[in-house]
């Protein structure tokens, strides 16, 4: 691969199409695959991302927010899209961009219909999410016969689905209140599907469920960290690439003297003659000031650089002193583990 010259996140493609093939290699063939490709794809880029997972043949996306949704529709993406956390301020761009809304409160589905029926919508497809242990989003099994009630007096929206989600499915310590979910979640479809009168598509696994519990596969299951490299145990973390390699370069090298400091606060001092490497890459980046102090590093040169003093807005500054390096050389970070995945711009909307 070429090297960089400025900082850049490489994306690997087929590191995405050995990750998804893994994961589906799990599934039974009828089980239908959800891509999540919320947050820029975990910090990648959702457009790239979702442009090959369409090729590949996934079912679904999901994004968190409507505007999400409504960035693949501008990259002419034509698989369905559920939102799965829209609020009624986003039902617009919801409708006109043909995204489809998770509803997960009595709330949010009155103010659903209400806004179907408004725009003379018939069988506008919904997701229905139950909480079943997460206490994020969802109603609870008690709300059936609301739902099911207010669904049977208007022809406005369809129950596509109905989804939960799995609080623990990575800890097999938690083994049981997992098995508790799924069990509530079957028990919850099977009431919904007998007053609704017709099927909607289950799912409830995300990646760990799809590794630890193929009781959980339902009708479709739902992959958002396996696609991008992670799985919950070394053991899987064999099967899987992870797809992005976050690179940058060294813009200038300083020889720091004994007692001299680098950075903010001094927040690193020299204790013995030390190089330092400035990078041009910060926490507005997504490279977390906790990574300050030495616990970040990068690699330059096949060496590991700790990271000198506190993370700068859009610098750090690592340490060179027993690396063979120079000015323009490329520096690369890796996410190591799933909590260690990197690159989070997030939208910058001005506020007025
Ligand atoms: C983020 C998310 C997922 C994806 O989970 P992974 O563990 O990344 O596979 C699935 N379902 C819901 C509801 C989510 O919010």
């Amino acid at each position: 691969m070429a090297k960089a010259t400025e900082t850049l996140l490489e994306i690997d493609l087929n590191a995405l199409d050995n990750n998804y093939r893994y994961l589906t290699s799990k599934l039974k063939s009828e089980t239908k695959v959800l891509a999540v490709v919320k947050a820029f794809a975990y910090g990648s880029d959702s457009v790239v991302i979702s442009k090959e997972l369409a090729t590949l043949g996934v079912d679904y996306f999901a994004v968190a927010y409507s505007n999400e949704g409504e960035t693949l529709r501008n990259a002419k993406i034509e698989t369905p899209i559920l939102v799965l956390h829209p609020l009624p301020g986003n039902f617009e761009v919801i409708v006109n961009r043909c995204l489809e809304p998770s509803i997960y409160s009595r709330k949010t589905l009155e103010a659903f219909i209400a806004f179907a029926e408004a725009r003379k919508q018939t069988n506008y497809p919904i997701h229905l999410k139950f909480n079943t242990g997460l206490n994020r989003l969802g109603f609870g099994e008690n709300d059936i016969s609301f739902i099911v009630e207010m669904l049977s007096k208007t022809n406005s929206v369809k129950v596509k689905s109905a989804f939960s989600h799995l609080a623990a499915s990575e800890d097999l310590k938690l083994k049981e209140f997992t098995l508790g979910q799924i069990e509530g979640f079957r028990k919850i479809s099977e009431e919904l599907t007998a007053k609704l009168g017709y099927k909607p598509l289950l799912h409830c696994a995300n990646t760990s469920g799809i590794i630890n519990y193929p009781e959980a596969h339902f009708d479709m299951v739902r992959t958002g960290i396996g696609l991008y490299g992670f799985g919950n145990d070394k053991e899987e973390n064999k099967h899987l690439k992870p797809i992005g390699t976050l690179k940058t370069v060294i813009s200038q090298i300083h020889e720091v003297q004994k007692s001299e400091s680098v950075g903010y606060n001094r927040g690193f001092i020299a204790d013995k003659a030390t190089r330092s490497a400035t990078l041009p890459i910060g926490h507005a980046d997504g490279i977390p000031r906790s990574y300050g102090k030495g616990k970040g590093w990068v690699t330059i040169n096949g060496k590991k650089a700790h990271i000198l003093g506190n993370v700068c807005m859009d610098m750090i500054m690592v340490d060179v002193t027993n690396i063979d390096c120079e000015e323009g050389d490329e520096a690369i970070t890796r996410a190591e583990s799933s909590a260690g995945v990197m690159w989070m711009p997030r939208p910058k909307t001005p506020l007025s």
